[in-house]
């Protein structure tokens, strides 16, 4: 099973556990069904090569703590090591296997490291989401050896990112804000395929006001970012909705002088560093009557407290709403926790980068080779064959 074990560490403690708190419905299924597991993740960048300080050993430790069942840690997670304490598994055990970065075959995608990988075990299952957009070993390679399908944590990103995107019930409303917008094209571009109204904060409107002939002060965009931000709404500027009033700052820093500027007064040499009050009100009023929404991307620098506002408002909006609520985005997942509605959103995508490829349209290799895809997992009897439904 590949699980995302990639917790934030400090000194070998764990900072947060939810990623191995995220993982427990699917392996308790597992265990519940007759199966005994060997888990594999990756943690961290060690570049191919071991590295104690990002070893797995503290996430084996809470493991431990979490289940009844008896769990192992094998300190390979290729080769004899690992293939004895594989041998040396009962029914019913768990087995977790080193980082599996500490071998470059893994990102490089090796045949052969993917190969003895497969060889640990008899049914795979991915419940990684959010190495889902990379090709790797533990999570593609080793597809082509093994049945494969997607855990219950991958099933549910699929449902909500997937399938309740694809067919929204309307009105349709997607936010999108964050820093770049040439990261966003492909996102801007499917999303506006689907829905009734794009509402735009953050920097990305910042290029959007500036491709209209506004003068954004300091919050200049690059010449071909106008230039696509200029086709995208002389082709659909009737869906985007952008803001009216923006809050500008002398300096792009915590402590920056700042003032609630209309879009086209913002003073040569400013920056605009969050979303005005007129702007939250007309978002938020857009919100009121969608059946769905789904945001990427803060509103404006919400890291600082002085422009956090318009994400705060936002993500107070979005919670309020009745229709189908969806937040991807590492900063969005981020700002809806410290405005602490997580619990009123029906889901918060755990992966960054794969929510976003998601957003896109685009398939994901670590998705495109499971079987089931969006089925769920079959029903296996004591003997481990499967029940017909
Ligand atoms: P996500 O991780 O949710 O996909 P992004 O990575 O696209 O979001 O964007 C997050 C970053 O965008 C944050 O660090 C935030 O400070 C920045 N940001 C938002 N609005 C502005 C702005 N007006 N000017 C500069 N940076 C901004
Ligand atoms: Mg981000």
């Amino acid at each position: 099973m590949r699980v995302d074990f990639n917790v934030p560490l400090q000194d070998g403690a764990i900072l947060d556990d939810r990623r191995i708190l995220a993982a427990l419905p699917t392996m308790n299924y597992l265990i519940e069904h007759g199966a005994s597991i060997v888990l594999c993740s990756h943690l961290g960048r060690p570049k191919g090569k071991a590295d104690p300080s990002l070893s797995l050993r503290p996430v084996y430790e809470r493991l431990r703590e979490l289940m009844e069942e008896p769990v192992h840690f094998a300190s390979d997670c290729v080769g004899p090591l690992a293939e004895k304490a594989v041998s040396e598994l009962k029914k019913g055990e768990i087995l977790l296997l080193e980082n599996t970065r500490f071998h470059a075959g893994e990102t490089s995608n090796d045949p052969d490291f993917a190969a003895q990988l497969a060889s640990l075990g008899e049914i795979f299952v991915n419940d990684a989401f959010g190495t889902a957009h990379r090709s790797h070993a533990s999570n593609v390679g080793v597809a082509k050896h093994l049945p494969a399908v997607a855990g219950f944590l991958i099933e549910k990103e699929l449902a909500f990112l997937g399938e309740a995107l694809e067919d929204p019930e309307h009105p349709y409303i997607a936010i999108l804000g964050g820093s770049k917008i040439a990261d966003k094209i492909g996102v801007v571009t499917h999303l506006l395929e689907r829905c009734d109204l794009l509402l735009v904060g953050g920097g990305i409107a910042n290029s959007f006001l500036e491709s209209k002939g506004l003068d954004l002060g300091a919050s200049r965009s690059e010449p071909e970012v106008l230039r696509t931000a200029a086709d995208l709404l002389a082709r659909d500027g009737n869906r985007i909705k952008l803001p009216v009033d923006l809050v500008v700052a002398d300096k792009f820093a915590e402590d920056a002088e700042h003032k609630i500027v209309d879009v086209d007064q913002v003073p040569e040499g400013w920056w605009s560093l969050d979303i005005g009050p007129q702007t939250i009100e007309s978002f938020t009023a857009v919100l009121e009557g969608a059946r769905t929404v789904v945001w990427n991307g803060p509103m404006g620098v919400y890291e600082f407290q002085a422009f956090s506002k318009g994400t705060i408002a936002i993500a107070h909006a979005l919670a309020q709403g009745k229709g189908m609520k969806i937040v991807g985005g590492g900063s969005s997942a981020d700002a809806v926790s410290l405005a602490g509605v997580e619990d009123q959103i029906d889901h918060v995508s755990t992966g960054g980068g794969a929510s976003l490829r998601m957003l896109e349209g685009r398939p994901l290799p670590g998705v495109s080779v499971l079987l089931d895809k969006q089925a769920p997992l079959p029903v296996l009897d004591e003997e481990g064959n499967e029940k017909p439904s």
